[in-house]
């Protein structure tokens, strides 16, 4: 990340934001070089190759749910300053601001439930698979993790904070199951119950250290 460009404030621009009208979008992410990242195996914030058999994606807790992203994955270092510095995952209390934002670049591939989700998700694992979402747009699958981090306002949440991001969302996905029927209601609750699993215990400190196994 040391070797990014800065824009004017002094910020780091990571590799994946859009340039417009010679300026970098910190809200659109390009198109481009999304495809070059799956392409050439390259980390989605600094651009290098993803060298190590591990790699972090960077999600909110309903992405954690269905382990589906639109977002290639990081090194993990990458990942762990993303959530310190950029200004949405940290600070959940800070609206999107989509004003001068072109219309194809609000909606990304697959259905995105538009709000911030207060907790950040590091999902450390191996590989991903690429499936389309039927509307041209193609989208991440998540495998099994080795190490799952959340995170908030630049710091580890809590169980408490976690939890109440993901009823949040949950409230929003059980809705359109209940209207698509019995079965999408019983593949929700399964969901439910696999993220669970990787939910930290009590305090942050219980959960969220990487093995050695899993830097960069
Ligand atoms: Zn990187």
């Amino acid at each position: 990340m040391t070797a990014l460009p800065l824009d004017e404030r002094g910020y780091p621009i990571p590799f994946f934001v859009a340039f417009v009208g010679g300026k970098p979008e910190f809200r659109v992410a390009d198109a481009e070089k999304r495809y070059r990242c799956v392409k050439q195996k390259l980390c989605w914030m600094c651009g290098n190759p993803l060298n190590h058999g591990k790699h972090t994606f960077v999600i909110g807790p309903m992405g954690a749910l269905n382990r589906t992203t639109d977002e290639p994955p990081c090194h993990n270092g990458c990942a762990e300053f993303s959530v310190k510095a950029c200004p949405f995952l940290s600070m959940p209390k800070a609206k999107r601001r989509d004003a001068g934002i072109p219309e194809e670049a609000r909606h990304p591939a697959g259905i995105s439930i538009d709000r911030n989700p207060g907790v950040t998700c590091l999902w450390t694992c191996r590989g991903y698979q690429l499936f389309h979402d039927g509307r041209g747009g193609a989208l991440f699958k998540i495998p099994n993790p080795s190490c799952v981090r959340w995170w908030t306002e630049g710091r580890k949440a809590s169980r408490g904070e976690v939890l109440a991001s993901i009823n949040s969302g949950l409230s929003i996905l059980q809705e359109m199951a209940n209207q698509d029927g019995p079965e999408s209601t019983a593949l929700l609750e399964k969901l439910k119950a696999d993220v669970m699993k990787f939910i930290p215990a009590f305090t942050p400190m219980t959960c969220g250290d990487l093995m050695p196994e899993d830097r960069d």
